[in-house]
């Protein structure tokens, strides 16, 4: 697999790809502008040129993957704050499209005082407003629905609401999954041995089906099995532990699928000293990998 971490993009987007080789990353995750607002400015000439410059200096970091801000809700009930997130969101994928990003993630959504369908149906409303608006502007980004670890009123816990999404949406090259190991396990899927991890998978090809990943989020889970609860760990050091990660990496359909780390990239060691979290996570999932 091609394994790669959340990379912060401060300063400008295009100097992620240098942090991205530091990491020891294969392929990135961004953000393109700050995940917890709602406006940004928009990216000028100047930042994309930058940006292009970049991504054409690091051609082997690829996939780019975009991680959506945190606060859009497309399952909404309130039509004004629906509305505000279905822009924020287009403009996620209006900025990846310029930046010729591969795909955009995002979270499904929560339908808070409303009900489990019409939040499903205000998510799959918006997803295919959001194809056919962006066809132009961002031709090449994949947009992904996040799997969720199925918190409170938040859709995309069960691979069923994903179903139902996808299907409302109807097939389109420019629509698929993003599947988050923490968020799957955490929804009450288990992945932690072969035979559960083969069930896990049989059952979201049945339900969705497996042509729909287009990338991972590999986090491991501080909280249990099917606890609901959305807590990312490092690598091997939570719930689902280096086996559960050894059955991905050694999957030969994902041989080509990107990864990305979504935890701190530092922690702090004895005697203070700093430790870079990215590269002991990309380094235990690597070593997961059996060659013959
Ligand atoms: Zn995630």
């Amino acid at each position: 697999m091609r394994l790669g971490a959340h990379i912060s993009t401060a300063g400008g987007a295009f100097k992620a790809f240098q942090r991205a080789r530091e990491e020891t990353c294969d392929t990135l995750l961004i953000f393109t502008k700050s995940n917890r607002q709602w406006a940004a400015k928009p990216l000028s000439d100047e930042d994309i040129a930058n940006y292009r410059r970049a991504a054409a200096e690091y051609p082997d970091l690829r996939p780019v993957a975009v991680h959506a801000a945190y606060l859009i809700n497309v399952a909404s009930p309130d039509p004004e704050l629906w509305e505000k997130s279905f822009l924020a969101l287009k403009d996620e994928v209006e900025r990846a499209g310029a930046l010729e990003a591969d795909f955009v993630t995002f979270h499904p959504g929560s339908y808070m005082t409303g009900g489990e369908q019409a939040g499903l149906e205000a998510i799959a409303r918006a997803v295919g407003r959001l194809l056919e608006e962006t066809a132009a502007s961002a031709p090449h980004t994949v947009v992904c629905l996040e799997t969720m670890a199925g918190q409170g009123t938040n859709l995309g816990g069960m691979f069923e609401h994903l179903a139902y999404i996808l299907n409302q949406v109807g097939p389109n090259d420019r629509l698929g999954v993003c599947f988050d190991t923490c968020h799957v396990f955490a929804a009450g899927y288990d992945i932690r041995t072969p035979e559960t991890y083969a069930a896990t998978m049989a059952e979201f090809d049945r339900v969705i089906g497996l042509d729909k990943i287009r990338c991972f989020h590999f986090n491991d889970s501080k909280h249990e099995l099917g606890s609901m609860k959305d807590r990312h760990e490092h690598i091997g050091r939570g719930q689902i532990g280096l086996a559960g990660f050894a059955n991905f990496i050694n999957d030969p359909r994902w041989a080509d699928f990107a990864a990305h780390l979504e935890t701190e990239p530092t922690m702090e060691g004895e005697d203070g000293v700093t430790i870079n979290m990215n590269h002991v996570n990309l380094a235990a999932l690597r070593e997961l990998k059996i060659t013959d």
